[in-house]
C-alpha cells in the first residue's frame, strides 16, 4: 500500500488522486468530506496507475504532475504572447476558443484542471499545424529539399523526425524554443531526405544551411528542461 497525505480542498467537487515529486500521493477531498475509512480502498483501486506515474518519475524526474495552469502562454517561435482567461459555463467539457488578437478563453467544467490542461495542449495542437506546417513548407523551398508529407506530434523526447519515405515529424513543442532553433530543426529533418542516417554527409549538408548547427543541438538539448510544466500535468479522476 502505498503511503499518502490527504489535502482538503475547497474548490474540489470529488475525491481526486495526485502525485508530486515533492509530496508524491496526495488525495485531494473536498472540504466536508466524511469518509476517510474509503480512501484506502480507493488508493488500493488506482495502484497500476499510481505505479505507472512513479516508475515515470524515476526516468524523469522533472515531470510534474500538479502544475498550475498558466495565466499566459509565451510562443517565441512564433513570437505570440497570448493572454488566458478561464471562463466557467454549464459546460461538462472544457474547450479552449481563441476570442480576440492573442487572447484565449478556456470555456467549460474549468474545475476540472486535468480536462484545462487537455484543451490547452489540444489548442497548441491546432496552433502548430497552423504555422509550423507553412514554415517547414518555406524551409523546404529555402533549402531546395522536399518531403513527402509533414504531420504534428506530441513526442515526449524527439523535436522531430523522418522517414525513409521522406515524411516528417515535428513535435508541437518547438513553439516554446526560439525561432532560429525551431528553424533548425526543420532543416535538420528537411536534410534527413537527402540523407537518413548523421553521417559526414549529413552534417556537411545541414552545414551549409546553418553553419553554427552545434550550437542550436546543444541549446536543443537543454530546451526540454524549460517546456512548461503544466504540458506534463497527469491526474487521476
Ligand atoms: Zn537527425
Amino acid at each position: 500500500m502505498t503511503d499518502y497525505s490527504i489535502k482538503i480542498s475547497p474548490r474540489a467537487k470529488h475525491v481526486s488522486l495526485k502525485i508530486t515529486p515533492a509530496e508524491g500521493l496526495v488525495v485531494v477531498v473536498p472540504r466536508g468530506f466524511k469518509n476517510h475509512d474509503l480512501l484506502d480502498e480507493l488508493v488500493e483501486s488506482r495502484s497500476a496507475w499510481i505505479k505507472k506515474v512513479f516508475s515515470r518519475y524515476a526516468e524523469e524526474p522533472s515531470l510534474q504532475t500538479d502544475a498550475e495552469l498558466p495565466e499566459s502562454i509565451q510562443l517565441p517561435a512564433l513570437d505570440e504572447d497570448w493572454a488566458i482567461d478561464y471562463i466557467q459555463t454549464n459546460a461538462r467539457s472544457v474547450r479552449a476558443v481563441e476570442t480576440a488578437s492573442l487572447r484565449l478563453q478556456i470555456m467549460g467544467n474549468i474545475e476540472d484542471s486535468d480536462a484545462c490542461a487537455k484543451a490547452l495542449r489540444r489548442w497548441l495542437m491546432r496552433r502548430a499545424k497552423e504555422n509550423l506546417l507553412p514554415l517547414l513548407e518555406q524551409a523546404s523551398e529555402d533549402c531546395g529539399l522536399s518531403f513527402s508529407k509533414a504531420t504534428i506530434r506530441g513526442q515526449r523526447t524527439r523535436w522531430g523526425s523522418c522517414s525513409s519515405t521522406g515524411s516528417i515529424n515535428l513535435n508541437y513543442q518547438l513553439m516554446f524554443v526560439r525561432p532560429e532553433m525551431m528553424n533548425y530543426v526543420l532543416v535538420h529533418e528537411l536534410c534527413h531526405t537527402a540523407y537518413l542516417n548523421h553521417s559526414a554527409s549529413f552534417y556537411k549538408l545541414l552545414e551549409s544551411y546553418i553553419p553554427d548547427y552545434r550550437h542550436h543541438e546543444t541549446q536543443l538539448k537543454q530546451a526540454w528542461r524549460s517546456m512548461p510544466a503544466w504540458l506534463y500535468r497527469l491526474q487521476a479522476a
